[in-house]
């Protein structure tokens, strides 16, 4: 397209949105859709609500696969498992890319305390911890509060001991109660080593009451010893809290066999639906591949697998494809610190311009209930064009302040605009990173509600003409 047209229409969308406060439809106009593609939009996002594979796709993962941590063996049957499936649902091109990332496993975790009052413990590694030796650790346990008060205790004042600190993560819908309690779990280790600790424990950063301990990752640092860390169960957190509210030295033993298999290759896994008229742009629909070890990775991202592929899938079987690709990418080892959506990033820096817009699916599996993206100014009346299609599936339009996904991080940063469908995370946080996390778990028709979503925003997405970085130099038009 000239350059001459892409910059007259978009001074007449400059034009539209300084003078009226309500969005006009203008026929034929380049910073609009036509009426066509919306009821095109419209269509796909009934018939996901009708009838959608995601149900099935999911099923498939978590029976077929499982419990797939990134570098382990059911890592690699996830690949071959995602290849095969968007082959089968249709997809034009399908490949992988590969990903270098570090591979840890974990063998065996029991706790228990041994006085004054001896009782079995429920806990789990954390992600990527070191192990005890084969006798386990026994000490006393001192107790903090938050990791800030951790990190304010004196020099040397856990000593010999084992650090637990009992924040709890508050529920709410948006997940927003994670970030304060999860700081816990990824700086506990370092913190609690650098006041002489031998191991650390913290509570579950979760919102259930099951015997369930919630894994993740955690780090260490340069010149900081590495101590074992490890999660106990929301109520085995609460009995440990009670015998120290007893006031008497809690002794405490936890043995934990780990092992680290060094670096190892993984994959992104990519379907792509082409495009009938620039096939070389793509509208990124993301989620991640990998999960953790306990559960069948169901809500933890098998459903964002299963959405965007399902999303992609009814791309594929138009009679007439879209303007532009759908690239539908299965993100690898997210959980163990984003490994694949920094390298795809890396790998695709030259083409960041041909990625148009990217939405990323890795909250579970329950209603979207918000819409928001991060675009220019001049591609605001396409959005609200898009969220009148959304509105019907009690999807609200929240804002151009999207922070996009995890795993495309990375290509926002580099420029990629992006959008955020945001689930009702409300009950995300019993589950997530837990052995509970299977596919009973799925409720089928919010999740159809979601594909209906994926499907009538990637489509749309790919029929405008027009951009939605906020810095486009490059791309072409
Ligand atoms: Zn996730
Ligand atoms: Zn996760």
């Amino acid at each position: 397209m000239p350059i001459s047209r892409y910059l007259s229409s978009s001074f007449v969308a400059i034009a539209m949105l300084t003078t009226a406060t309500t969005l006009p439809v203008l026929a034929n106009d380049h910073n609009t859709l036509n009426q066509g593609d919306l009821r095109t939009a419209e269509k796909l996002r009934d018939a996901a609500l009708e009838a959608n594979s995601a149900y099935g796709i999911l099923e498939s993962l978590t029976t077929e696969v499982g419990p797939r941590l990134a570098g382990s063996e059911g890592d690699r049957r996830a690949i071959a498992w995602a290849s095969a499936k968007f082959k089968e649902l249709g997809f034009d091109r399908v490949w992988t890319e590969t990903i270098t990332i570090p591979a840890w496993e974990r063998i065996s975790a029991s706790a228990a305390t041994t006085a004054p009052w001896p009782q079995p413990m429920q806990i789990t590694s954390l992600g990527h911890s070191v192990g005890t030796d084969a006798d386990g650790i026994e000490a006393e346990i001192i107790h903090f509060a938050t990791l800030a008060d951790l990190m304010d205790a004196p020099a040397g004042a856990a000593e010999g001991k084992i650090v637990y600190i009992s924040n709890r993560m508050n529920r709410a819908q948006d997940g927003s109660g994670y970030g304060p309690a999860v700081a816990a779990r990824g700086a506990g280790a370092v913190e609690a080593a650098k006041k002489g600790a031998v191991a650390v424990l913290i509570r579950s950063i979760g919102t259930d009451s099951h015997r369930v301990p919630h894994t993740g990752m955690m780090r260490y640092a340069e010149g900081v010893t590495k101590i074992p860390a490890a999660a106990l169960s929301n109520p085995d957190a609460d009995i440990l809290s009670a015998q120290i509210e007893r006031g008497q030295p809690v002794r405490f033993h936890i043995n934990m066999q780990n092992a680290f298999h060094g670096m190892v290759e993984s994959a992104n896994v990519i379907g792509e639906v082409t495009g009938s008229e620039r096939p070389d742009e793509v509208i990124v629909l993301g989620s991640h591949l990998d999960s953790w070890d306990l559960g069948t990775g169901a809500i933890d991202d098998g459903a964002g697998v299963a959405i965007t592929m399902a999303a992609g899938e009814m791309i594929a079987n138009m009679s007439e494809r879209p303007a532009r690709s759908i690239r539908v990418i299965a993100f690898g080892a997210e959980e163990i610190g984003l490994w694949g959506g920094r390298q795809y990033a890396d790998a695709h820096v030259a083409e960041i311009d041909k990625h148009i817009i990217g939405a990323e699916s890795d909250f579970g599996g329950d209603l979207i209930y918000g819409f928001a993206v991060n675009v220019r100014e001049e591609a605001l009346p396409v959005v609200a064009q898009i969220a009148g299609v959304l509105k019907p599936l009690g999807i609200d339009f929240s804002g151009n302040d999207a922070g996009g996904g995890p795993d495309i991080q990375g290509l926002k940063s580099k420029g990629m605009a992006v959008a955020n469908l945001y689930q009702d995370g409300t009950r995300y946080f019993d589950l997530h990173h837990t052995a509970d996390d299977t596919f009973d778990k799925i409720d089928e028709a919010q999740l159809r509600q979601n594909v209906a979503a994926y499907v009538a925003f990637g489509y749309l997405a790919a029929q405008y003409e027009g951009l939605f970085a906020r810095q486009n130099t490059g791309q072409t038009e």
